[in-house]
């Protein structure tokens, strides 16, 4: 397992911050983000630690398969199965944790208007 000391999302991994966890894989965890964005805001994230979506999907793209597997899991049991994920890629794009995270989104019609 890869782990960053200082990195907020491996400290949930760990287990040393606390975070409302809604699903487990052996590669990945869902939990719900602190500022929810939708009815459904659930943040998937694999255990191992990769900066951004890119790099994972890089260096382990059957990390990237779980990640995306966990979220569908979690979309069906906290709404109908329906969902957007959005990977935020660098700052300009609203990356602040530098632990890749899918964000999943779900739980009402979705609006279109990130700029
Ligand atoms: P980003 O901005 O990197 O795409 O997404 C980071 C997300 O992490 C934000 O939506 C933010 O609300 C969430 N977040 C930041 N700190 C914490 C925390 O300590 N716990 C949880 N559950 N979510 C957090
Ligand atoms: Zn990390």
């Amino acid at each position: 397992m890869s782990t960053v000391a200082e990195c907020l999302f491996c400290r949930i991994v760990a287990g040393e911050v606390p975070a409302d966890v809604v699903a487990t894989s052996a590669d990945a965890i869902a939990f719900r983000d602190i500022n929810p964005q939708a009815p459904v805001h659930v943040l998937v994230v694999p255990r191992d630690h990769h900066a951004d979506v890119a790099q994972l999907a890089a260096a382990d793209p059957a990390l990237l398969a779980a990640v995306v597997g966990l979220a569908d899991q979690v979309a069906s049991s906290e709404g109908d199965g329906q969902f957007r994920l959005v990977f935020n890629t660098g700052p300009e794009a609203g990356q602040s944790v530098f632990h890749v995270h899918a964000h999943l989104l779900a739980g009402a019609r979705l609006g279109w208007t990130p700029a």
